[in-house]
């Protein structure tokens, strides 16, 4: 049986698989952007801003830090029963310029990721049940063809 692929959090990415997108808010009044979304007061201190417009984040960015969660994470995220350890990598988006945290792809391991190294956000199961695959966004690491990795 196939399962039913479903976002684990509703409304935090689009469901395109192919070319997936974190949705986040931008304050109309100073453009800074947010991520998980904003919708109530902008948090820049120098803005008072009110409203704001939902975007797509960048697909694309570098690693700013990486390390490796040993320790079963708050949500909103949830864990596979029984916790695996996995990679997390802080990344700098694209155009934003802002850092989004997420789990690596499995099977890249901390001495595969350096700072600056180019990734792109794809969808990933979470975890799973009897009949859902929970996705979530993860980074992956950009190889260009004929770069050594
Ligand atoms: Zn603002």
């Amino acid at each position: 049986m196939t399962k039913t692929r479903v976002p684990a959090i509703e409304g935090w990415f689009t469901d395109d698989e192919q070319h997936p997108a974190l949705l986040g808010t931008r304050c109309t009044a100073c453009g800074s952007y947010f991520f998980p979304r904003e919708t109530y007061f902008c948090k820049n201190p120098d803005c008072l801003g009110r409203e704001f417009d939902e975007v797509e984040l960048s697909r694309t960015g570098t690693v700013w830090s990486f390390t490796n969660n040993c320790f079963e994470p708050p949500p909103p995220y949830m864990s596979p029963d029984p916790f695996v350890p996995y990679t997390i990598a802080a990344v700098t988006l694209a155009t934003e310029q802002m850092v989004v945290l997420g789990q690596v792809v499995p099977g890249v391991e901390l001495a595969d990721l350096h700072a600056g190294m180019e990734v792109e956000l794809v969808l990933d199961t979470l975890y799973e049940d009897d009949d859902h695959e929970y996705l979530v966004w993860k980074w992956q690491p950009i190889t260009n063809a004929g770069e050594a990795v």
